[in-house]
């Protein structure tokens, strides 16, 4: 009895990379995309708490400075770092300001990928 040895063809393994080139193609540009989105949304996250923080540490009489609002003896344990690039630092401002991040972002059109506080108010809008 003569055994076959049965494997596949060249063009069944082309299709195969082919189809996976084309699915990758279609998701990577998507990822992305989500991933700066959700970036966004969690720097204005952290930019929501660091109003919060600084309308208490108005409210108690305190300076605002990043002393007082972050540490163990401030408002929020931890300092919060732009999630996009982990060296960007906020900028508190002061009590008429809202703390803003200093991250660029590189599609000014889509306000979804906006670091501001500016954008939660106006997409909760609508
Ligand atoms: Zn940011």
């Amino acid at each position: 009895m003569k055994k076959m040895l049965k494997g596949f063809t060249l063009v069944e393994i082309m299709i195969v990379v082919a189809i996976i080139a084309i699915l990758a193609a279609v998701a990577i540009p998507n990822f992305i995309k989500y991933r700066r989105s959700s970036q966004a949304t969690a720097c204005v996250s952290n930019l929501k708490q660091i109003q919060a923080a600084k309308e208490q540490c108005l409210m108690a009489g305190k300076e605002l400075n990043s002393a007082n609002l972050f540490g163990d003896a401030g408002y929020i344990k931890v300092e919060p770092k732009c999630p996009a690039q982990m060296t960007v630092s906020y900028t508190i401002g002061d009590a008429t300001t809202d703390p803003s991040c200093s991250y660029s972002q590189t599609d000014a059109s889509d306000t979804s990928t906006w670091h501001s506080l500016n954008r939660a108010a106006t997409s909760t809008g609508t």
